[in-house]
């Protein structure tokens, strides 16, 4: 059974279709790349599986739990579902600690010192625990994703979704947040990643999966999407950014 399955997933902005009737699956474990061109609806896709966003049709399933029903706790599912952005988003006027610890105390009601002793765990997972104390400030951009994705994992989440967490870092940067991810993969860490660089999306995906109007085009492992690419939206795609 999928840990994450998607069936005819539909999203609407007005008029504009940006999902539509999308099947997607993640299996346990597994590291999923999404591919496509600007605006073809990865960030909105990630948004829906963790329902920051409504579903105009279709259903998503977490584990067997059919998580876009109605009476779905959002808080609840979102406690099993980390996400981190583009922009990492820390509260400047918070240290690194009490960034970390803060949803999962004050949404997901985790005892303080039990989030805290966690919190510095990963943190020294990662290489970051002489930062505790420190302000966001005082960090690299790369310090600051690798912060925020740590603050995604407290809550020891079913599955990781990160969108283009490199895109706003220094290139001298993106490495250490790569590495990371790498690390996490090592872990068993479900993820599911929004990129656009394909080089990233090669060394850790399991799977790469091509959106284009409004679904999974072409879907596979890496280097038999990017080497041998079946349609030729995905070939149009690829020529154009490699
Ligand atoms: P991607 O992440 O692949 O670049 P997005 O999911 O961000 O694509 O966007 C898909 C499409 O949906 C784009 O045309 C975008 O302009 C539109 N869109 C996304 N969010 C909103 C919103 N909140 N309101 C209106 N249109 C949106
Ligand atoms: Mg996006």
């Amino acid at each position: 059974m999928s840990l994450l399955a998607c069936r005819g997933v539909r999203k609407l902005f007005g008029d504009h279709v940006v999902l539509d009737g999308l099947d997607f699956d993640v299996a346990e474990h597994e590291v999923v790349a999404l591919i496509g061109a600007s605006g073809s609806g990865k960030s909105t896709l990630l948004r829906c599986v963790n329902l920051l966003e409504e579903l105009d049709d279709g259903t998503i399933h977490l584990d067997g739990e059919h998580i876009t029903d109605p009476r779905a706790d959002p808080d609840k599912v979102r406690q099993r579902i980390g996400i981190v952005f583009q922009a990492y988003n820390l509260f400047p006027h918070m240290t690194v600690l009490e960034n970390v610890v803060l949803a999962p105390v004050r949404v997901h009601g985790m005892p303080r010192q039990a989030a805290r002793d966690l919190a510095l765990e990963w943190l020294g997972r990662v290489g970051l625990a002489e930062k505790a104390g420190a302000y966001p400030d005082r960090l690299s951009g790369g310090q600051q994703q690798r912060v925020a994705i740590v603050r995604a994992l407290v809550n020891s989440p079913r599955l990781l979704l990160l969108d283009e967490v490199t895109s706003a870092l220094d290139p001298e940067l993106v490495g250490e947040v790569l590495s990371m991810i790498r690390d996490l993969k090592s872990d068993g860490v479900t993820m599911v990643l929004a990129t656009h660089e394909m080089g990233f999306a090669r060394q850790v995906a399991d799977r790469v999966c091509f959106l284009d109007g409004g679904r999974v085009l072409e879907q596979g492992p890496p280097e038999k999407v990017f080497a041998e690419p079946v349609e030729a939206r995905t070939r149009q795609f690829l020529g154009r950014i490699i």
